[in-house]
């Protein structure tokens, strides 16, 4: 099989820090070409926008979508269009509605849309999945907390409405409960808080249950400094399961199970291929969904103006 042949679209922190080493290392796919209007790799053909890559560029056959949400789906639409396979940063889009009609178009087209959620490939994911499959669930407690200024600097489209705020790390907590938790759950209550100068929240306390009544209680915070938190706890009936590190390390009650370093691109870049070669798609909209019942029901509260660098 030949490699496939993926365009980079929005050079920017997690393009250059995971995916341009992740295509390197994954058989299968290469890197041919970069669109970015303020960055480019040495060597790699480059484009200021994915229409001009599209219609001037090397031949292609995916792109690789790595700019902010809120201009992703203009560039999925197109890149469809044009036949190309697409691979979806998380989070999928800006709103829900519009990921439809991509999903339409890349079933018509027989092309491949990818909407990738990244921790799920966090090495302890799985065996939690599995581990909780069996058991009875008492509770659940996330925390994910983390510093702002040190994670985001200069990021101004993560504070407008569509950038998601603080949500766009706590997604990645909601990916992965959506994976490891046997039931689907659903938001009860939620309070967001939006500093008095931004159009996105700063932290968010948010209520899940399910149809058992499994009480799931998430925090998210991105004023937290010094050690960084990103654990899941879940109580069961066979001891105290706690996910650490984003998803890198599990712990059953104190006593550790997986501690391994994660590779999480690279398996994303495994499914991509092995998607496109059986010819099917990956769209799962489950902590999308959450997010937006939050922003919908949840109650809003001004906090203190937040002053970036
Ligand atoms: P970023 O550093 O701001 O990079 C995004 C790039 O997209 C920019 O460098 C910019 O490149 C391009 N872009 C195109 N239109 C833009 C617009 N209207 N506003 C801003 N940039 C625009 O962001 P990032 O941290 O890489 O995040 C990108 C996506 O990856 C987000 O959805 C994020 O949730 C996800 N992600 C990020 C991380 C992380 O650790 N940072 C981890 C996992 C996932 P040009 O100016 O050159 O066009």
């Amino acid at each position: 099989m030949t490699a496939i042949r993926v365009a980079i679209v929005g050079l920017g922190k997690i393009a250059k820090d995971q995916h341009i080493p992740a295509i390197a290392g994954t058989t299968g796919i290469e890197l041919v070409a970069v669109a970015s209007r303020h960055a480019s790799i040495a060597g790699t053909p480059h484009f200021a926008t994915l229409e001009e890559l599209l219609a001037t560029g090397p031949a292609i056959d995916a792109v690789a979508l790595c700019t902010p949400p809120l201009v992703r789906h203009a560039q999925a639409a197109a890149a469809l269009k044009a036949g190309k396979h697409v691979l979806l940063e998380k989070p999928p889009g800006a709103t829900i509605g519009e990921l439809t009609p991509l999903i339409s178009a890349a079933r018509q087209s027989g092309k491949t849309l990818f909407a990738t959620w990244h921790s799920r490939f966090a090495p302890a994911v799985e065996p939690a999945r599995a581990f909780l499959a069996e058991r009875q669930i008492k509770s659940v407690a996330v925390e994910w907390k983390e510093d702002v200024k040190v994670w985001h600097p200069r990021q101004e489209w993560i504070w407008q409405p569509g950038g998601f705020g603080v949500f766009d790390p706590g997604i990645n907590a909601l990916s992965i409960l959506t994976r490891i938790l046997p039931r689907p759950f659903f938001l009860t209550q939620a309070e967001l808080s939006f500093p008095g100068n931004r159009g996105a929240p700063i932290a968010a306390d948010l209520n899940f249950s399910d149809a058992a009544g499994l009480p799931i209680r998430a925090e998210f915070d991105w004023r937290q400094t010094g050690p960084q938190t990103w654990d899941i706890k879940v109580v069961t009936d066979g001891g105290v399961l706690t996910l650490s590190s984003g998803g890198s390390r599990l712990d059953l009650d104190g006593r550790t199970l997986v501690d391994e370093k994660p590779a999480e691109y690279r398996g994303i870049y495994r499914r991509f291929v092995e998607l496109i070669a059986n010819g099917v798609s990956d769209v799962d909209l489950s902590p999308l969904v959450h997010v937006a019942d939050a922003f919908m029901a949840g109650r809003r509260r001004e906090v203190e103006p937040f002053i970036g660098e």
